[in-house]
């Protein structure tokens, strides 16, 4: 993998571990782990905390774990669990152990009791309107509840019957008694267990009361010898938490929270919240559609992992919150597939050409080359015959000016083949153009001809010998770079996200193409296979993304 081989630049992240390792912390081990909530699939910004924790553990010898957050069941399940292992595996990362938070269940509840017994949780009956209104503001302090002085004996009966699920949901709660004047909100006496009767994916019925996402996080940390814990930004306010947590349980282990701040794509979202919507309103074919900014969504539109891991190198950590620009991603999707994508002609609105001065029912086995910069790539043979397909595009009865391509009367290259030249325009009733009859030049397979310059070079497939293929070209899915900040979300999706072209025409040596392969289609932009939908003889192209930006900056 190219991720221990290119020297990477540095970052902050990298700083705190080499002062770390200077003062011997941890005896010089460094242990990450990448987090996720089971609640959706993984999307570009899980990516660069995936590249970040799995990367960092591997440029210093050290271990990630994949560990699922899993301690909110109504949204999680087994298709998220495996479809984020899935991802991971794919960019290419190895986890050293697998971990679920409840598998901590037992352990998070006997730390609860120890924190209990220590005077440092209390039980508490005030609703959640109640506790909320109890918590005070920014400029307020909050107020103590009636229950926060409860026995810690009564505490203990009252936790194991949480357990034992003698109450209501929502009818106690579990608080870490800290401070309810804390200019830290969330050190104001924060909700650590909850009772709710719902079905987990992996625990099944077998708990009605579940640990809140701070109080777990940190000590399954801990359990896992975790040495640097990296998450957003957004949990820095958290942190007094976690070290409180894990302080007052006097954990042999206490991992060292850093933030550092969450990648924002534009014209798109990196919300599970709302990646979930689309794909329940059906505004998009599911997870893994193209135009998702998921993993499983970039994977079949045709991007490599080493492109989102480039990406995410490039874009570096910082601890500043900012927008990446689409065009970022894009270019080093490009840069990736223009170096190791195999070329290939491929006609999307085909015209058809009649070379009326070649043989008819002949046919040439042109050889051309798969890669014009990499020799190793090898040569395919592509046939000529005398019906042939053009792009609609390339050809031009009234020409604007400098158009350089096929024109009545003028001449243009066939890639790879022959100088043509276009003698006749048959229409058919409605006044369409039908076809082209041409004539070509023998003496120009790769040579220019003599005495005369024909400046523009077109694609072309042989019309018999090529195949039937759908093409389905993606857009951005917004039309505004920052949709999140809409009130509406859905109301900037853009309407042309998806065009879909049948009819479209691939050169035969497509046929065996396997699923994910992936092509330049010369001229045209790079393209693969889908996998989901070519099937029964049928052959789906996504386009991954165009050969040039063409989308301007505001
Ligand atoms: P979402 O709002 O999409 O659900 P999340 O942060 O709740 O995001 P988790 O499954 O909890 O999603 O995230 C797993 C890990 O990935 C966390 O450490 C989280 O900080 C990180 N992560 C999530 N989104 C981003 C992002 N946009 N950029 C960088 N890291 C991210
Ligand atoms: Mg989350």
């Amino acid at each position: 993998m190219s991720i221990n081989e290119t020297q990477s630049p540095s970052n902050f992240i990298r700083h705190i571990i080499n002062q770390d390792l200077k003062e011997n912390k941890n005896n010089g081990k460094i242990v990450t782990r990448f987090p996720p909530e089971p609640n959706g699939y993984l999307h570009i910004g899980h990516a660069k905390s995936i590249c970040l924790n799995f990367g960092t553990a591997a440029e210093y010898q050290g271990t990630c774990n994949l560990r699922f957050d899993d301690t909110n069941p109504e949204k999680e399940s087994d298709e998220f669990v495996q479809s984020i292992q899935r991802d991971v595996q794919w960019l290419g990362f190895q986890w050293h152990e697998l971990h679920y938070a409840s598998d901590y269940f037992e352990q998070l509840y006997d730390y609860a009791v120890a924190l209990i017994k220590d005077g440092k949780a209390y039980v508490d009956s005030l609703t959640p309107e109640q506790i909320r209104a109890y918590r005070g503001t920014l400029t307020e302090p909050g107020r103590e509840s009636p229950d926060r002085n409860r026995s810690i004996e009564e505490n203990l009966a009252l936790f194991q019957g949480m357990r034992d699920g003698l109450y209501a949901d929502g009818q106690y709660v579990l608080r870490a008694k800290i401070d309810m004047a804390s200019p830290n909100i969330n050190m104001r006496d924060p909700t650590l267990y909850r009772i709710r009767r719902v079905h987990h994916h992996r625990t099944g019925n077998d708990w009605c009361l579940y640990p809140m996402y701070d109080y777990t996080h940190c000590i399954s940390d801990a359990i896992e010898g975790i040495t640097h814990s990296l998450c957003t930004l957004e949990f820095e306010d958290h942190r007094p938490l976690y070290d409180w947590v894990l302080d007052e349980l006097h954990t042999p282990c206490h991992p060292q929270q850093i933030e550092f701040a969450r990648l924002q794509l534009e014209y798109t979202i990196v919300s599970k919240r709302k990646l979930n919507q689309l794909v329940t309103e059906k505004h998009v074919s599911g997870w893994d559609d193209p135009r998702m900014p998921t993993i499983a969504g970039l994977r079949r539109a045709g991007v490599t992992p080493a492109a989102i891991r480039d990406f995410c190198e490039r874009i570096g950590v910082t601890k500043k919150d900012s927008w990446i620009e689409m065009g970022v991603l894009e270019n080093c999707i490009r840069e990736d597939l223009n170096e190791n994508v195999p070329r290939a002609m491929a006609v999307l609105q085909p015209l058809r050409i009649v070379i009326t001065n070649y043989p008819e029912g002949q046919t040439e086995h042109l050889e051309l080359g798969n890669h014009p910069q990499r020799p190793e790539f090898g040569k395919r043979t592509v046939p000529f015959t005398r019906e042939i397909l053009i792009e609609r595009d390339d050809f031009a009865e009234n020409p604007p000016p400098k158009y350089k391509r096929l024109i009545p009367g003028g001449e243009v290259r066939l890639r790879g083949a022959y100088v043509i030249r276009c003698d006749e325009i048959v229409k058919d009733e409605n006044g369409h153009i039908a076809e082209l009859r041409c004539t070509y030049d023998p003496a120009t397979l790769g040579k220019n001809p003599e005495g005369r310059k024909v400046k523009g070079v077109i694609h072309w497939v042989s019309e018999p010998h090529s195949l039937l293929a759908e093409v389905r070209l993606y857009d951005r899915l917004f039309t505004v770079p920052n949709p999140d900040n809409e009130e509406n979300f859905l109301s900037v999706l853009n309407p042309n996200s998806l065009e879909v072209l049948t009819g479209c025409r691939v050169e035969a040596s497509l046929a065996d193409a396997g699923p994910e392969s992936r092509y330049q289609f010369e001229r045209t932009g790079y393209f693969c296979l889908d996998t989901i939908d070519s099937v029964g003889g049928r052959r789906v192209f996504n386009r991954t993304v165009t050969l040039r930006e063409n989308w301007e900056k505001d």
